[in-house]
């Protein structure tokens, strides 16, 4: 069904039937139509000139005003980009915002996807030496620059969603604003070198703290066209949102007349309970009533799945859209009249002390709430249900913290390092980080080997800045060479960057663990992923066969996809991807603590295991293949903090093995 849709939308692009003028001209004339009624297209001359006087420009406008896709068509038009000149490269927090925006300009253009317009996102690269106008990840800009430091390929870098202050965006702040500098002094010195523009966009009203960062650039407004939307808060605080927006949702489909709902949840697996759940009472409803249709979005979604969230529901139903944060300022979704907002989000957390990382269930800021809500009036008045008390909502924080403030920055300052910012301490920072989280990043690059002791990046530093991946999963990647056992390292890597390749339906939980546990390896869950990869080869992916398993088939293959990208890196850096350790299995462990020993506990004589780094007590996620068994030490790749810090990924280890993992670390420790 899968390839099917994907022929579909293959042909759909393709234009098979040869299109006769009169058609063509017909559908240039929709578009201009359609681009001519955003709202920023009233300002498109007075942005064009701004652009074209200053070397930088903030933009605040509206979420669904046109920003993101016209701008960089403007500037293009204008012909301020051009082969000789430069690109337009537009960076956004997200790689699925990144695919549809270039999918969408390339539609609003008549052009193929990945000529003139193109995207490049982690492990995807659709793009060409044609791309004029490409829109990429924040991370994929940052990786640029270590290999065109000055970013010559670009005459315009277009800083997008600036609002959301991601910690990659915060870094780009500063390094683009550093060799826009660099490469007008470069000019004024004769040199043949194009001044670089920078545009910020922003979606909420904090665009003069960008002003003030760039020097006072000058800030244009756009005005938005939005709709009065009604808020509802409950009377009650609601113990399980799950409940709460379900029983929502189909309040609204019962009761209230036509439009669609979008709903904001806090991640994948909300979000895929929600749609079963969902689709499951759709069924139930009389055959007299309108349908109902669930339509999940969230990041690591794919492509083909992810368009169904823009194709209008068809006749007599009503889509109900479950969405990450993805859809606050990133995406707009056309015809939503009702929103739905949890009032959570899950946010990157950071204790420098004891380093550990977290990804937490937070209240939303208030900021947050409003884009939220605006959601709802796009294109004409609508209804925002919020599942919190309006007490609730009067103590939320005014912003989110930016990630910079609250995050492991070991893979930022890695990254700065190799873009040749030797002293990460007095960067250009919008926000400055804490001294103590900077500290703390720049030793444990130190523990991983990526620094040597007088803080400049190693050969070995230099490589992990070049995988797309964290520092220490760069690490053990590299490492496996040395360990000989770099198909299964990369193998277990990969399946490990997708959410889970498990699925588990809440009524279903013992009959999946029970079908799953026969892949169980004693040693745990990175072995155990390895079983499972190995089973899915034998049974060559039956559908049948991961059904019976329970066993997620999208993500195995996003994470076989990965594993392609990953073996490429590693045969680029002379590591044979094909290296393995057979039955010695230990060396795979081995191999995986040279990047995560700050990540192992010890068992204590009360039975619990104690954190090397921060001795704290951590407990093994119920999910887990160590859960219940008593080894000497463990290993893990994740630590979630509920009631309880709780890790997942867990591995049986040898407390001998430490030293060797990490000489500099645990020789530090005895001193
Ligand atoms: P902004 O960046 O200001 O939030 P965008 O440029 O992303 O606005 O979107 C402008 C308009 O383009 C949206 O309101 C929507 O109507 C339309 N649009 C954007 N992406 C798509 C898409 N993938 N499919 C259909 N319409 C889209
Ligand atoms: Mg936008």
């Amino acid at each position: 069904q899968q390839q099917q849709k994907d022929q579909k939308f293959h042909a759909a692009n393709a234009t098979t039937v040869p299109l006769d003028r009169a058609t063509m001209k017909q559908m240039r004339k929709e578009m201009l139509d359609f681009r001519q009624q955003l709202p920023i297209y009233s300002g498109r001359d007075a942005i064009i000139q701004s652009i074209q006087d200053s070397p930088t420009v903030i933009v605040m406008g509206e979420t669904g005003s046109g920003k993101t896709t016209q701008i960089p068509q403007f500037i293009l038009e204008a012909g301020m980009a051009s082969y000789n000149a430069g690109a337009i490269a537009v960076t956004q927090p997200r790689r699925v915002a990144a695919v549809n925006l270039a999918k969408r300009v390339a539609e609003e253009t008549f052009t193929t996807l990945g000529k003139r317009v193109g995207y490049t996102v982690r492990f995807d690269d659709t793009s060409s030496d044609e791309t004029l106008i490409k829109y990429l990840t924040d991370g994929m800009l940052l990786r640029e620059i270590l290999s065109d430091e000055l970013l010559l390929r670009y005459k315009v870098i277009v800083l997008d969603e600036a609002h959301e202050r991601t910690l990659r965006t915060d870094m780009l702040f500063g390094m683009v604003k550093k060799i826009q500098k660099i490469r007008k002094e470069k000019r004024s010195n004769g040199e043949d070198i194009e001044e670089l523009k920078i545009v910020v966009m922003s979606a909420t009203l904090d665009a003069e703290k960008f002003s003030e960062f760039f020097d006072g650039a000058k800030i244009l407004y756009v005005s938005g066209r939005l709709f009065p939307v009604d808020s509802y808060f409950t009377q009650e605080p609601q113990a399980d949102y799950l409940d709460a927006s379900l029983v929502t949702i189909f309040q609204i489909h019962v009761k209230n007349p036509k439009g669609d709902i979008l709903m904001f949840l806090p991640g994948q697996d909300a979000i895929e309970t929600l749609t079963t759940l969902v689709n499951e009472y759709a069924s139930q409803l009389r055959p007299s009533q309108q349908r109902l249709l669930a339509c999940p979005l969230f990041a690591a979604l794919p492509p083909s799945q992810q368009q169904k969230v823009f194709d209008p529901a068809p006749v007599n139903t009503r889509k109900i859209i479950l969405a990450t944060n993805i859809a606050e300022t990133s995406i707009t979704i056309p015809g939503i009249k009702y929103v739905i907002d949890c009032g959570l989000a899950k946010l990157r957390g950071f204790n420098p002390k004891i380093g550990v990382e977290s990804l937490l269930l937070h209240p939303i800021s208030k900021s947050s709430a409003w884009q939220r809500t605006g959601r709802a009036g796009r294109e004409a008045a609508g209804v925002c249900y919020r599942l919190y008390t309006e007490d609730a909502f009067r103590e939320l924080d005014d912003d989110t913290v930016p990630e910079i403030r609250r995050c492991n920055l070991a893979a930022a300052v890695l990254s700065l390092k190799a873009s040749g910012i030797d002293n990460v301490l007095e960067f250009d920072y919008m926000d400055r980080p804490s001294r103590a989280s900077l500290i703390r990043a720049l030793e444990e690059l130190y523990a991983l080997g990526a620094i040597d002791d007088k803080g400049h990046l190693s050969e070995l530093g230099k490589k992990m800045s070049e995988f797309p991946l964290d520092p220490t999963f760069a690490k053990v990647i590299i490492q496996s060479g040395e360990y000989g056992c770099s198909l299964e390292v990369i193998a277990i890597v990969s399946l490990l960057s997708v959410d889970s390749i498990f699925f588990t339906p809440s009524d279903k939980r013992e009959q999946a663990t029970e079908s799953r546990r026969k892949f169980i390896h004693p040693d745990g869950d990175h072995l155990t992923l390895l079983n499972v990869l190995k089973a899915y080869w034998e049974v060559k992916g039956d559908v049948g066969w991961c059904k019976e398993h329970f066993i997620n088939i999208r993500n195995v293959k996003i994470a076989l996809e990965i594993r392609d990208q990953l073996i490429r890196f590693c045969e680029r850096i002379d590591i044979n991807p094909a290296a393995t350790c057979g039955t010695d299995t230990d060396q795979v462990l081995k191999c995986f603590l040279t990047g995560f020993f700050q990540n192992s506990a010890l068992l204590q004589p009360d039975g619990s295991y104690k954190s090397v780094a921060g001795s704290q007590t951590v407990k093994i996620h119920p999910g887990s293949a160590m859960f219940g068994k008593r080894v000497e030490g463990i290993m893990y790749n994740e630590l979630v903090f509920t009631t309880k810090h709780y890790v997942r990924s867990v591995s049986s280890i040898q407390s001998a093995w430490l030293p060797a993992a990490a000489p500099k670390y645990f020789n530090n420790m005895k001193n």
